[in-house]
């Protein structure tokens, strides 16, 4: 009996992180910076060096902030994120491809959906962290927390939501900058990367592909369309 050949397509999905991803500079970072806390930088190294795991370095440094200080932290986390270049062109092409696209972030509710709510993303598409400004101090919340296969203490847990793709169906891309990156990136099946997280895919032998802006994602993921078809 002839042995049938199935070339069978998957279905690409996206997982694009957005603090220093889909906005140029990491908002947890400039918002910490701004207020300037003390003891705030040795968090923030701590995290980046994965000393501290993500969830705990996060509520650290927004518990260093009172929750007085609530309309300001959130005005400026919003007023001061700029989005990257070619991100409303990237969300065109994927849905001009049947990509699809989610937002895995790290970041916090306050900011992330104010920023993102000029591109449409559909609410179900957007997964970040939470805040409660009800305390003393500003508590963040995780309403995404690591699966029973995932011992990194994200917080937000990218490989969560990711394994809900299995890879025999889709084609995972992650796209990312950081530390909030490292562990959906042993899963990906492709990697756009910058700073830290090209840092990482090089120490740990990860095939991956720099940018600078959203169009350099567009260009090589037509490039590879192209070769394919
Ligand atoms: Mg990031
Ligand atoms: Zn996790």
């Amino acid at each position: 009996m002839k042995k049938e050949i199935h070339f069978e397509m998957k279905k690409k999905v996206v997982f694009c992180d957005f603090d220093g991803t889909i906005t140029v500079n990491d908002n947890i970072i400039a918002i910490i910076k701004h207020f300037n806390p003390e003891g705030w930088e040795q968090l923030a190294e701590k995290v980046i060096s994965t000393e501290l795991s993500i969830r705990s370095g996060v509520s650290a440094l927004f518990a260093l902030l009172p929750s007085t200080m609530e309309q300001e932290v959130i005005d400026f986390g919003v007023s001061n994120a700029v989005i990257r270049d070619g991100f409303r062109s990237f969300l065109q092409y994927c849905e001009a491809n049947d990509i699809e696209f989610y937002v895995t972030s790290g970041g916090i509710d306050f900011f992330v959906y104010p920023v993102l709510k000029p591109f449409d993303i559909p609410k179900d598409h957007i997964y970040c962290n939470g805040s409660d400004f009800s305390g003393e101090r500003i508590a963040i919340t995780w309403p995404h927390p690591c699966d029973g296969q995932c011992n990194n203490d994200c917080g937000m847990c990218k490989t969560t939501i990711m394994r809900r793709f299995p890879a025999e169906d889709y084609t995972r891309i992650v796209i990312g900058d950081s530390v909030t990156d490292f562990e959906g990136a042993k899963l990906a099946d492709r990697i756009f990367s910058r700073s830290h997280l090209t840092t990482k895919c090089k120490e740990l032998g990860l095939s991956h592909t720099e940018y600078e802006t959203f169009h350099d994602i567009i260009e090589a993921m037509e490039k590879e369309r192209m070769e394919q078809a």
